[in-house]
C-alpha cells in the first residue's frame, strides 16, 4: 500500500485541478506517478510540496504545478515520440513515459541520469533512453519527434531543437534571462520549417540550460 497516496491525491487537487489543469491524462498519471520516488531520502517529507526541491549538482526537480502545464502544452495523445532535455530526477520523464509511445532524454550530468535511470527502472518505464550530453543538439538520430520539452531555462531556442520537430510537433521551452523566463509553446504547422505558431504560456523560472546552444556554463 502506498502511503503517499493521499498526498499525492492533495496534490493533484489542490495544486494542478485548482490552477486549472484540465488534461485527464495528465491528471491521471501524475496522481499514479510516486514523486517521492525521484526524492533524496532527507526530503521525502516535502515530495507533495508545492515547489521545485534539490536533487543534487545544484539542480532541481520542478514544481509539480509547471511538470503538469508543460506536459498538458504537449497535448500528448499516446502515440508520439518525445525528446526532454533536462532528465533531472527524471520525474517528468515518468510521466511522459506514461503519456507518450517512447520517450528520449538528455541529461548533462551523469550523475543525475544514473539515480534518474534506476528510479525509472524501479517502475518498469522500459519505453524510456536515457543519455548524458549537452541536450541543445537535440538527438539527430533519433529525429523527427512530435513533441520536445525543455526543463532548463534558455536565451533562445536551440536551432537544432527547432529542425528536428516533426510537422505538427510541439516544442514547449522556457526563454529569458538567467533570472526569469516565458514559457513558449512553438507548433510547426506544416511541412515548411518557418510555417511556426509561437504562444506563451506565462512567465517562470528554471535553472540554466547550459550547452553550446544555451547559457555558456
Ligand atoms: N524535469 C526534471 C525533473 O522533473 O526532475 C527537472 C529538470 S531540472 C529543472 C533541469 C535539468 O536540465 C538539470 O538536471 C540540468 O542538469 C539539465 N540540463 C541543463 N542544461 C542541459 C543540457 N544542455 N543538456 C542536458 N541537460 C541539461
Amino acid at each position: 500500500m502506498d502511503r503517499y497516496r493521499s498526498r499525492r491525491q492533495k496534490m493533484v487537487d489542490s495544486q494542478l485541478r485548482s490552477r486549472g489543469i484540465r488534461n485527464v491524462e495528465v491528471l491521471r498519471a501524475m496522481e499514479k506517478i510516486p514523486r517521492h520516488l525521484f526524492i533524496d531520502e532527507g526530503l521525502l517529507d516535502r515530495s507533495y510540496s508545492d515547489g521545485p526541491l534539490p536533487i543534487g549538482e545544484r539542480q532541481t526537480i520542478s514544481q509539480p504545478y509547471m511538470v503538469a502545464l508543460m506536459t498538458e502544452a504537449l497535448a500528448l495523445q499516446g502515440g508520439e515520440k518525445v525528446l526532454e532535455i533536462g532528465t533531472g530526477s527524471g520525474y517528468q520523464t515518468a510521466i511522459l513515459a506514461e503519456l507518450a509511445d517512447r520517450v528520449l532524454s538528455i541529461e548533462r550530468f551523469a550523475s543525475l541520469a544514473t539515480k534518474a535511470r534506476k528510479a525509472l527502472e524501479s517502475l518498469n518505464y522500459y519505453n524510456v533512453l536515457i543519455r548524458v550530453g549537452d541536450g541543445t543538439y537535440g538527438w539527430t538520430e533519433e529525429a523527427p519527434f512530435d513533441a520536445i520539452i525543455v526543463t532548463a531555462g534558455a536565451p533562445d531556442v536551440p536551432e537544432p531543437l527547432k529542425k528536428q520537430l516533426a510537422p505538427k510537433g510541439r516544442l514547449v521551452i522556457p526563454v529569458g534571462d538567467r533570472h526569469v523566463q516565458t514559457l513558449l509553446r512553438f507548433t510547426r504547422l506544416s511541412e515548411d520549417p518557418g510555417d511556426i505558431r509561437t504562444e506563451d504560456l506565462g512567465g517562470c523560472r528554471f535553472v540554466d540550460l547550459i550547452g553550446e546552444y544555451g547559457w555558456k556554463g
